[in-house]
């Protein structure tokens, strides 16, 4: 096993000179953390493991579709600290597993499947399944701690930078870099999914009544047709990203979430001077389902 250190976090500028206005962006590289606990998992997950610790617990509970980079980033995390893992996972058990839930497997977690009907009511599921020494963890690491967990990443942002940019999926991430935001810096989020409408109060739901008054901005267009959807312009832009910039990106957040940006720097939507920092979240291993050959990196 390898620990999770900061050694290989770096923040890469990407000139951008399609533009008139001098903006500057630069990605932050979470997805260099690890290759299996990569991007936001790491610490969105970290506060909780302590929590289980504190609490004398044994074993992380917690949630996740088959392909849930979270299932597999709470799996190895927990190896790490002894910890047991159980991942209730949505949808009948096939007879063989997908890559993602091997993994996980093979981390030790112990996998339990229910219908798409028991995986909607989680509290019901929670009770049904609660052992007296577990600890459980929301899907996606949706939670408080969840989110204070995510303020460490201004260890690499500084006050120079105007905006914060990442992509969303529960908006644990984005509610931690709410948190963590100067007064004068605004946090947007790009969402992964298609009229997301609930989000903003999922975020809010994780802020104090002072860190909602923050400036923050959720942006819907740029999903690319849904979530995990990914058509050939959106390949296209990846490879685009990678030639010009030497930067990887994923098929489900981090592509989109840079195509956003790029979208509103080209429609003046930054003022003069802005510096944006754009969360690198991670998720490369979500690549490995696209044919062999449909990106120019891997
Ligand atoms: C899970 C994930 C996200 C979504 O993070 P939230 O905190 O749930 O909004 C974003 N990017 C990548 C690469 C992810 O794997």
């Amino acid at each position: 096993m390898q620990f999770i250190t900061y050694n290989n976090v770096y923040v890469q500028p990407i000139v951008n000179t399609s533009t008139k206005s001098p903006i500057t962006l630069d990605v932050l590289r979470l997805d260099r953390l690890h290759n299996v606990v990569s991007g936001n998992k790491w610490f969105k997950l970290q506060l909780q493991i302590k929590a289980c610790q504190q609490a004398n617990k044994t074993t992380i509970a917690t949630f996740g579709g088959a392909y849930s980079n979270h299932i597999v980033a709470t799996a190895y995390a927990c190896k790490l600290e002894g910890i047991n893992s159980v991942g209730i996972i949505r949808g009948d058990e096939t007879k063989q597993l997908n890559h993602t839930l091997q993994q996980a497997q093979s981390l030790g977690m112990q996998l339990q499947f229910v219908s798409r009907t028991e995986y909607g009511n989680k509290e019901l599921l929670k009770q049904s399944l609660h052992c007296n020494n577990w600890y459980w963890v929301n899907e996606g690491g949706y939670a408080v701690l969840g989110a204070e967990g995510v303020t460490d990443v201004y260890k690499w942002i500084d006050d120079s930078y105007t905006h914060i940019a990442c992509a969303t999926g529960t908006g644990t991430t984005m509610a931690g870099l709410i948190k963590g935001a100067a007064p004068h810096q605004q946090v947007m989020g790009i969402t992964a999914l298609k009229k997301h409408d609930s989000l903003q109060q999922e975020i809010t739901h994780l802020l104090t009544t002072k860190e909602a008054e923050k400036s923050f901005t959720i942006f819907n267009e740029y999903h690319f047709g849904g979530y995990a959807k990914h058509p050939k312009a959106l390949l296209n832009w990846m490879n685009h990203l990678y030639t010009t910039y030497q930067l990887p990106t994923d098929i489900v957040y981090t592509s989109k979430m840079l195509y956003g940006i790029f979208n509103l720097i080209e429609s003046g939507y930054f003022a003069k001077g802005s510096k944006i920092m754009a969360i690198h979240s991670g998720g490369l291993q979500g690549n490995l389902s696209l044919p062999k050959g449909s990106l120019v990196f891997d």
